[in-house]
């Protein structure tokens, strides 16, 4: 886990030990200053709906709008993986001034806001993964917070330039980022002027929807389905369908484990589509330097540290969190067996189960009550 990022601690299963979070300038990325009686507005997510879908019933679409549907959904996939994402929230390559100028209007061509408010809000997911200062994730404010409630929360519109004050410097970044719909309304310009009704309902509406849905169900869902392959404290999976649909993205647990690298699949059979290309691109010298993780992480060998089996024990516990509460009035715990089952289902095959499990245990005790612990005969 050489260059992962440091996990964020997790805050406290009540009353359990626990290392207290680093306060940090960014640590909260959005700055209150709207009203706080604003509500979130859905109407414009739920309008485009209605025009991308319900625009189908009024025109006729040929085979060259579905190209351009699917042209469009790979381009705008590929701005939010390569450009969003990897490039801007985790710096897993480099490239020039003007190639990543390319990659902001490609990111921001998705419609999902100025490329800095992403990264920002993103590196802030990762230091606060499943915890509730998380701002989506689905194990704590369930599926349709993590997929799209949070985006339009009044709170979570502003950019916090300090938590990206590495790209903030680029005067054009900062541009675009105050100017978030700007690719949006031009890049449908060109699309109608060229192609007509058809092409932007089909061509570009359409495939607007499900660049978004696609994203998004990497917030919602790729906490959720999957399989866990390294101990990463929080609960992100493997998700092949997701990886194909998002162009390599899916492969989110390993992404977890190691944020900043190029690649998300780390095997010869995850696909990693974005990976592909930004290979290639490094081939013609457009980028370079694409991080890798550490060879023993592709073969899937982790040695977590003490601090992650913490996180980790304490997220396995967060499931038992009610029965926590009810074992403070009726001193009863999540036994061995529950903990282990709990453990094998979330992580199979994990060597370090034992370790976390026990850490788990020897943490739900720092809950009982004194009088409970000389009951059971342990104090
Ligand atoms: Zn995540
Ligand atoms: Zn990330």
């Amino acid at each position: 886990m050489a260059e992962a990022a440091p996990p964020p601690a997790p805050e406290p299963v009540a009353g359990a030990t626990t290392t207290p979070e680093t306060p940090s300038a960014s640590a909260s990325v959005s700055v209150r200053k709207a009203n706080d009686t604003e509500t979130p507005n859905p109407w414009p997510f739920y309008l485009l709906h209605v025009a991308a879908f319900g625009g189908l019933f009024f025109v006729e679409v040929g085979p060259e709008d579905l190209w351009l549907a699917l042209g469009l959904y790979m381009m705008r996939m590929f701005g939010v993986t390569a450009g969003y994402h990897r490039y801007f929230a985790h710096k897993a390559f480099r490239t020039s001034r003007v190639f990543q100028f390319v990659l902001a209007v490609l990111a921001q061509s998705s419609a999902q806001r100025g490329v800095l408010w992403w990264a920002a809000h993103h590196r802030a997911h990762h230091r606060h993964s499943d915890t509730d200062r998380d701002l989506h994730s689905p194990v704590r404010k369930g599926f349709w917070h993590a997929h799209f409630g949070w985006i339009i929360e009044p709170q979570n519109h502003d950019t916090d330039y300090e938590a990206i004050r590495d790209f903030a410097k680029y005067p054009e970044l900062v541009w675009l980022d105050r100017n978030p719909f700007l690719v949006v309304v031009v890049l449908g310009a060109v699309v109608f002027a060229i192609g007509g009704w058809s092409a932007l309902v089909m061509g570009y509406l359409v495939s607007l929807v499900a660049t978004y849905h696609a994203t998004f169900c990497i917030n919602s869902l790729a906490h959720v389905h999957g399989r866990q392959r390294f101990v990463t404290g929080d609960h992100s999976r493997n998700n092949w369908l997701l990886a194909i649909a998002t162009m390599g993205e899916g492969w989110h647990n390993n992404h977890h484990a190691f944020p900043n690298a190029a690649r998300q699949g780390f095997k010869w059979w995850e696909f990693d589509m974005t990976y592909l290309i930004l290979r290639g691109l490094a081939l013609v010298g457009i980028v370079r330097d694409l991080r890798q993780p550490p060879p023993e992480m592709i073969q899937g060998i982790q040695i977590p540290g003490p601090a992650l089996l913490e996180r980790a024990a304490q997220q396995l516990l967060h499931d038992f969190h009610d029965r926590l509460a009810r074992a403070r009035q009726e001193w009863r715990l999540p036994t061995m067996d529950e903990l282990r089952k709990l453990a094998a289902r979330r992580m199979p095959k994990n060597p370090h189960l034992d370790a976390i499990i026990d850490r788990a245990v020897a943490m739900a005790e720092t809950w009982m009550p004194q009088q409970a612990l000389q009951a059971a005969g342990k104090a």
